[in-house]
């Protein structure tokens, strides 16, 4: 077991800990997609002096030392920039992280009737469990983009006041083995994802449940065929809280990984005296991969930096290859916490433990390290020094047994040019289930170290 970190916390810490934590849960309970993540971040960077990248350009104002802009990729994905004092060629301190969690989606088509019920069909989003979405309130989350260019946007589940809706489940007396339902618990115990139908509701109009609901959306300006131009979430309705009696830890749908989207853009805003030019990169669709235009895969990012470039009168082709390939890069993504509840798969020796700090993965992937960037040490070794110079707590950590587990992060995309790269980020209990498990003082010493990340110099 690691040594958990709260017996050397001084009061002081715990306070700071603390109000870190309230702010956390706030942006996490607010922000359940993409899109909203990327509208709660654009706003606090500009509020903290950053300058769309858009309207510089507009302009064509050059950037200097000590500029700080940001700029947004079709409202799911972000990079901000720090720009320092140092030579760009010499490279760029990158934290990046993704936005997007697992959930279901709606389908395209997603309304129907079935035995006097209004459903929405969905198609699941990433590596979920589909047992975990039965029987718990849903809520939905995303826009409608209308014909003539109108967008409405939709957040439904969340106040008091809003409806919830639901994928129901068998009850236990027509499940159980010993009754003679095998095949119904076969397929329980495998929920198939087309099984995954929200109920919407049950009110007839002239004989038809989806009547009613179609006259309800009409009054809100929308119609069935609206729904192939929209991008609607189903995600658990409700706030993010305190966990334990000792309050020592959050429960939260998304942790994976807004807690390190979150700490990322904070230690952007609040470093000081940035030497080497500073990046944070949120992107979506990890959880499928990393493609698309808004996925770590697009080229975005570098399409940026050769703006960035360009408007410190630096753009050569040479240039911008090396500032990429002289850049470090924490891919900033959570991990496995040890479950005392659920050891089998774990080597304790071997795993992050909550409360044990931010969690270093120096190799990702599955297997004999299939897809694995796998960090150097002459990088690791530069890191510990900075962890101990500030005090942060930290350790290393597998996922799972050999040949158990794993799984992929976007550091593998960074490593392919040529930067140095490892995952760091905030151990997680119940990750992927639609609530997640983090420590408060994991979450801080993460904030702590991706900020004495960017504001070192010594690469
Ligand atoms: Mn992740
Ligand atoms: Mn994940």
């Amino acid at each position: 077991m690691r040594e958990n970190a709260w017996s050397a916390c001084s009061q002081q810490q715990i306070k700071k800990i603390g109000l870190f934590s309230e702010e956390y849960k706030s942006f996490l309970s607010q922000c359940k997609t993409e899109r909203e993540c990327i509208k709660y971040f654009s706003a606090l960077l500009e509020e903290n002096g950053f300058i769309s990248l858009n309207k510089l350009l507009q302009n064509k104002t050059p950037l200097k030392a000590g500029d700080k802009v940001y700029t947004i990729n079709m409202n799911k994905a972000l990079v901000a920039f720090v720009v320092g004092k140092e030579d760009l060629q010499k490279g760029l301190n990158i934290l990046c992280a993704h936005i997007d969690s697992p959930r279901l989606d709606l389908k395209s088509n997603p309304l129907y009737e079935e035995d006097g019920f209004c459903m929405f069909d969905t198609h699941y989003y990433g590596g979920i469990k589909h047992y975990h979405w039965v029987a718990l309130p849903l809520a939905l989350h995303g826009l409608i983009c209308k014909e003539d260019g109108t967008k409405i946007d939709i957040c439904l589940g969340e106040k008091d006041s809003d409806p919830v809706f639901g994928v129901t489940d068998l009850l236990p007396h027509l499940t159980e083995k010993e009754k003679g339902f095998d095949k119904l618990l076969s397929k329980q115990e495998e929920i198939a994802g087309e099984v995954l139908n929200l109920i919407i509701g049950s009110k007839l109009k002239e004989g038809s449940a989806k009547s009613k609901i179609l006259d309800i959306l009409k009054d809100k300006g929308i119609d069935e065929k609206d729904f192939y131009s929209s991008e609607i979430e189903v995600v658990p309705a409700g706030k993010a809280r305190d966990f334990g009696l000792d309050e020592s830890m959050i429960i939260g749908y998304g942790h994976d990984d807004r807690s390190c989207a979150y700490c990322c853009v904070k230690a952007l805003i609040d470093a000081k005296n940035i030497q080497r030019t500073s990046a944070v990169i949120l992107v979506d669709k990890e959880e499928t991969g990393s493609p698309g235009a808004t996925g770590m895969k697009s080229r975005f990012f570098e399409n940026m930096v050769a703006e960035i470039m360009n408007l410190m009168g630096e753009y050569k082709e040479l240039h911008f290859k090396r500032v990429l390939n002289k850049s470090q890069v924490i891919s900033c993504d959570v991990t496995a916490g040890f479950d005392p509840n659920w050891t089998e798969p774990y080597n304790k020796n071997t795993e992050a433990f909550l409360n044990g700090g931010v969690a270093f993965s120096k190799y990702t992937g599955s297997g004999g390290k299939s897809d694995a960037n796998d960090a150097n040490p002459e990088f690791i070794a530069r890191l510990r020094k900075i962890l101990d110079e500030n005090k942060i707590v930290y350790q290393f950590t597998e996922m799972g047994k050999v040949d158990k587990g794993g799984g992929g992060t976007i550091s593998s995309i960074l490593a392919e040019y040529g930067m140095e790269v490892i995952d760091a980020g905030v151990p997680v209990l119940s990750m992927h289930a639609p609530w997640e498990v983090v420590s408060k003082l994991d979450l801080f010493e993460n904030y702590r170290f991706y900020k004495a990340f960017v504001e070192t110099n010594k690469f």
